[in-house]
């Protein structure tokens, strides 16, 4: 175990393998890399893969291009990429609120650059084919969004760790800061001893919370069941007949897989917790659901289900900026979360956190509101909750 270090990153899925990564490529010598277990044992490889950068918000659309544009150049600098598919994603409107909604963020999306369209019902109908017709008010569309491959993802970076030279530690467990006099991290404790380091990135997706209570900051992120099934295989399904689609009301997404449909929700009564197992009654009432929208799918067996815990902010929006004690900076340590939607934004929130950890601020995205200093003491977001995303909680464990 090395003992001294230039930046010490805490937990090995997509936000803190990237970071690591990036820190490393921007020429820090000695980058260690911190796993309680190995490398994506956490949600980074049992997610569904979706990269959308139809965002509600500003940030969220521009870390989801930056995370786009660096999954399209991955096998050009790595040699190897995380399985990055442009496909297309429809969000559908149902209803008049639905409608002048979606106008509103298409105008914001296409400020920023995103090549996000309106289609009308019948476009829709027509780009859908599994779709049932004449269900829509219309629906926003993105050819460039996409899908990748969680597992290959994992893989991706593994590569592009150990290529680098990044020192990765697993099974070593972060235990705690080290400080100076004056507060500034000067290092941290490890279940295989200390190591000094005046740089350290937290991170930890669904076990963020508890990352901070051991580091001695309060991190408004939560953890709670997601579920996901995939379908048996049926000519109606075939990519080319199915682009991906979220009914955000719904919380149910999908996307194609392996011939048939993989598609995902979440229970929006769902207590935070750690999922333990596929909640059948609530994945039955969403097939209900997913029959109503494509009918071909009530009569699919289903090849695969699985339940995992999601990482999860209160506003839905990430969390990338320095650590606080009481309000302070905690200088050195940088907290970064992509709250539950680490595929299509992990890699820029990495690369973020990376730059705040070394000057301060990002290129990436304007930081200076998304983070620690948006909480109240009870977990509470001062800015509007991000509104495409999935039914989570609306608060989050807010250990001492
Ligand atoms: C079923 C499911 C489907 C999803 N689908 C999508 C999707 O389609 N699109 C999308 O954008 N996002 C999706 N997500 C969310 C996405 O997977 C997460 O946002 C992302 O993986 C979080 O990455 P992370 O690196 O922050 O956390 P993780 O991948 O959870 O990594 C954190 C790591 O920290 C380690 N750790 C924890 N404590 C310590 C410690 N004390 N010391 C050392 N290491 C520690 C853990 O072991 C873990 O490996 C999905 C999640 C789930 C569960």
């Amino acid at each position: 175990m090395v003992s001294t270090a230039d930046a010490v990153v805490v937990g090995g899925g997509t936000v803190g393998a990237w970071c690591a990564y990036f820190l490393r490529a921007d020429g820090l010598a000695r980058v260690v890399l911190l796993e309680k277990d190995t490398l994506g044992q956490g949600a980074s490889s049992r997610a569904a893969g979706i990269v959308r950068t139809q965002g509600g918000t500003p940030w969220a659309v521009r870390l989801g291009e930056w995370s786009r544009q660096f999954y399209l150049r991955q096998a050009d600098e790595l040699g190897i990429d995380s399985g990055f598919t442009p496909h297309g994603y429809v969000l559908p409107c149902f209803t008049d609120a639905d409608l002048a909604a979606a106008r509103e963020r298409m105008a914001m999306q296409q400020g920023l650059g995103i090549d996000v369209r309106w289609l009308s019902p019948e476009e829709t109908d027509e780009l859908n084919p599994a779709l049932a017709p004449g269900l829509t008010l219309g629906a926003t569309y993105c050819p460039d969004d996409g899908y990748l491959h969680p597992p290959r993802n994992v893989i991706a970076y593994s590569v592009a760790l150990a290529t680098t030279g990044v020192q990765v530690r697993e099974r070593t467990r972060f235990t705690g800061l080290i400080t100076a006099d004056d507060g500034a991290v000067t290092g941290v404790t490890t279940s295989a001893g200390p190591i000094s380091a005046p740089l350290v990135v937290l991170t930890g997706g669904p076990e963020l919370a508890e990352v901070g209570r051991l580091a001695g900051v309060r991190v408004p992120a939560g953890a709670v069941l997601h579920q996901v099934a995939v379908t048996e295989p049926h000519p109606d399904l075939a990519p080319a007949r199915l682009p991906m689609l979220f009914d955000v009301a719904a919380g149910l997404y999908w996307r194609p897989e392996e011939g048939g449909m993989l598609f995902g929700m979440s229970n929006p009564d769902e207590p935070p917790g750690e999922a333990r197992r596929v909640d059948e009654p609530y994945l039955a009432r969403m097939r209900e659901r997913l029959a109503e929208l494509v009918p071909v799918t009530a009569g699919l067996g289903l090849r695969r289900t699985w339940a995992a815990t999601i990482d999860y902010t209160p506003d839905h929006l990430p969390i990338i900026g320095p650590a606080m004690i009481n309000g302070q900076d905690r200088k050195g340590a940088v907290v970064a979360s992509a709250g539950g939607h680490g595929m299509m934004w992990g890699p820029a929130v990495a690369r973020a956190a990376a730059d705040v950890a070394l000057t301060g601020s990002s290129p990436v995205v304007d930081v200076s509101q998304i983070g620690l200093g948006r909480f109240d003491e009870a977990g509470r977001s001062a800015l509007a909750t991000d509104p495409i995303a999935l039914p989570f909680p609306q608060d989050a464990a807010t250990p001492a």
